[in-house]
């Protein structure tokens, strides 16, 4: 029997009795409301309550439970109809989903949010990097940059990247899978079109565009913003020219580019002391400035297997993980051999992983997150 509780904008379901959390919820709803109407002034869009119906906030009592429910094993939070109900085209609902943890989660739900109203208003949105790009950078800049200057330092990585591996803007303008940079090259493209023709230019381009192929490119870049495709690409491209590097820009770059932090979040139920890497991670860009002990400390100790600490117990856990690992680079490795090579390797863990070789199931895990959480 599923909970209910009522507000204005949503509706929450819980799929177990979490009397706290609905709580919880309705203690802020008002604040979220409030955060859901600062989306629909800046999408420029009504989310039309009387129309579209209250929006789902659909509650697990777990980050696992919701996974597995969702399907998708790396998603922190999914938009998107209530699991249980079957597509209905005269109840269009959206909403999102989480385990939800409101006073961590904050960014998370603000980012679901511009995905609900944007879609709403969008209905056909259909490559990833325009929508998730969107919701990144409205929330960057609604919420601020405290903390974590990112939408800032991208042009930076961007930049980096280019120099070694070489980056194209149409690569990422049709593709309909994710890839990389998905997130932070939509932000960073969204971000040059609006410091240059503002936001109201910016969404009247985005909602025009239906079938995103080049020649569509071609022709609503030069209609909204007198540039054909090749014009773009050089004037993104430009952009990352005059790009200054900066030490928090050097530094953190290798950082994100050696995925210490997804390693670690595979490898933390076998690790000896997370609660020290935690603090780590929040410390990284305490006060804005990115913290290179810390980041060095995350680094050594998640490189470092010494730092494992199996037991019999989190055998389960780990292989369960393993699983979350598949959907994570099925997501985005960009070759499928890799994911052959993967699969591979998981076969041949299971067979490790008996309960009276913890040690051996953890090394094999631990090898196996170091070999594929790289960028290929
Ligand atoms: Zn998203």
């Amino acid at each position: 029997m599923s909970m209910r509780s009522d507000v204005p904008f949503f509706f929450v379901e819980a799929a177990h009795s979490l009397e706290d959390v609905l709580q919880a919820f309705e203690s802020k709803a008002t604040s979220l409301e409030s955060d859901f109407q600062k989306v629909e002034r800046w999408l420029l869009a009504d989310y039309r309550v009387d129309l579209l119906g209250r929006v789902p906030v659909l509650v697990y009592p777990d980050l696992k439970t919701y996974q597995l429910a969702a399907n998708c094993l790396i998603c922190a939070a999914y938009v998107g109809r209530p699991l249980d109900q079957p597509a209905n085209d005269e109840e269009p609902l959206l909403g999102f989903g989480a385990h939800l943890n409101l006073e961590s989660a904050t960014s998370t739900v603000f980012h679901e949010f511009v995905h609900v109203v944007d879609f709403a208003a969008v209905p056909n949105a259909a490559v990833p990097m325009w929508y998730e790009g969107l919701a990144s950078y409205i929330g960057n800049r609604l919420l601020g940059t405290a903390g974590k200057p990112l939408i800032d330092i991208l042009p930076q990585y961007l930049k980096r990247y280019r120099q070694t591996h070489g980056l194209s803007l149409r690569d990422y303008l049709t593709r309909p899978a994710y890839g990389r940079w998905t997130y932070n090259l939509g932000t960073n493209l969204i971000d040059l079109l609006v410091q240059r023709e503002g936001v109201e230019r910016f969404l009247s381009f985005y909602r025009a565009l239906q079938r995103p192929d080049l020649a569509e490119y071609d022709r609503l870049f030069r209609r909204f913003y007198g540039l054909d495709l090749d014009a773009l690409e050089a004037l993104w491209q430009a952009q990352l020219d005059r790009t200054a590097m900066t030490q928090e820009g050097v530094l953190s770059y290798r950082f994100k580019l050696d995925q210490i932090v997804v390693r670690w979040i595979y490898l933390r139920p076998l690790l000896k002391d997370p609660q020290r890497l935690k603090q780590a991670y929040l410390n990284l860009w305490r006060d804005g400035k990115f913290n290179a002990q810390e980041a060095q400390f995350m680094r050594d100790y998640v490189n470092d297997p010494n730092n494992l600490a199996p037991a019999e117990d989190r055998i389960k856990d780990l292989l369960q993980n393993a699983q979350q690992l598949r959907s994570y680079v099925a997501t985005y490795a960009e070759s499928s051999v890799r994911q052959q090579d993967l699969d591979r390797d998981l076969q041949a863990l299971e067979a490790v992983c008996l309960p009276q070789a913890p040690n051996a199931c953890a090394l094999r895990y631990f090898n196996i997150v170091h070999d594929f959480v790289r960028w290929m």
